[in-house]
């Protein structure tokens, strides 16, 4: 097997793309993921030669020059991935002046990275600047989160708490709550802009009638999050049409979040 093959990171990250395709959240070609690669494992597993130079469609902030990235591929399909990951994830290392992508390995076939390649090297270098052990953002497409944004107010406070007082969960997962965006044209440097700007505040960010962005410190932490948002949306779903008679109140958010020494969002709790 090839070395990066055998990076357990890796391994970890094509089976979290093959659960996504399998949770019915990344139909056909939906969906990307990008993870920053330690300098350890950059050491270890990745290939020292660039086999191409891609240029990168804008100039990549300075926190995330001279880093390495798995990130998925353009037009690629996520319940290909695990099985074909040569073809469909690509390692590479942002340049020094920030204005090309040296691919180490991967992206066979001339492929390239995906076309929100804009939002996640502005969300990596964002939540860099709040967390640096942060290493993951994720794109896709969760179906009850997103039907919800059809069907409520696209409102951050009215949300979150919404999603808060499904579950004793929501606020333990995610206390600064979810940033919300409304819908707007993805692939392009605005939604990119508008995305990393809301992941200053908040690791998720959902972006209406499309899908959701989530970031972490491992794979495993960002598709837990979005993971755990997507099961509050599922719950409201259930509840939507109906007379809610019980769901957890202020003072019960309040003693969740007392309890795991959480701060929730300043000012969403009376
Ligand atoms: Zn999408």
């Amino acid at each position: 097997m090839e070395k990066i093959l055998e990076c357990p990171s890796i391994g970890q990250y094509l089976s979290i793309i093959d659960n996504m395709y399998r949770l019915g959240w990344d139909e056909r070609n939906g969906g990307n993921v990008s993870m920053l690669l330690s300098p350890e494992e950059v050491e270890t597993y990745v290939p020292k030669e660039t086999i191409r130079e891609i240029p990168l469609p804008i100039v990549a902030d300075e926190i995330v020059r001279g880093k390495t990235f798995a990130i998925t591929r353009t037009g690629g399909y996520f319940r290909n991935t695990k099985g074909d990951p040569r073809k469909n994830i690509g390692v590479i290392t942002i340049s020094d002046d920030g204005k090309i992508a040296h691919l180490h390995w991967g992206f066979e076939d001339n492929g390239s990275f995906t076309s929100e390649v804009y939002a996640h090297l502005m969300c990596h270098a964002t939540r860099l600047k709040v967390n640096p052990k942060n290493r993951v953002v994720m794109h896709t497409h969760p179906t009850n989160l997103l039907t919800l944004t059809h069907l409520v107010k696209l409102d951050e406070k009215e949300l979150t708490l919404a999603l808060w007082r499904t579950m004793t969960e929501s606020i333990v997962v995610f206390p600064e709550g979810v940033g919300v965006l409304p819908w707007m044209l993805c692939g392009t440097n605005e939604i990119g802009v508008a995305t990393a700007e809301k992941m200053k505040e908040y690791r998720v960010v959902v972006w209406s009638l499309h899908g959701v962005y989530g970031s972490g410190e491992t794979i495993d932490e960002a598709f837990g999050l979005i993971e755990t948002v997507e099961k509050a949306a599922q719950i409201m779903m259930g509840e939507l049409g109906h007379k809610i008679v019980n769901d957890i109140d202020d003072e019960g958010l309040k003693a969740i979040a007392d309890h795991f020494g959480l701060v929730p969002h300043p000012g969403y709790l009376k």
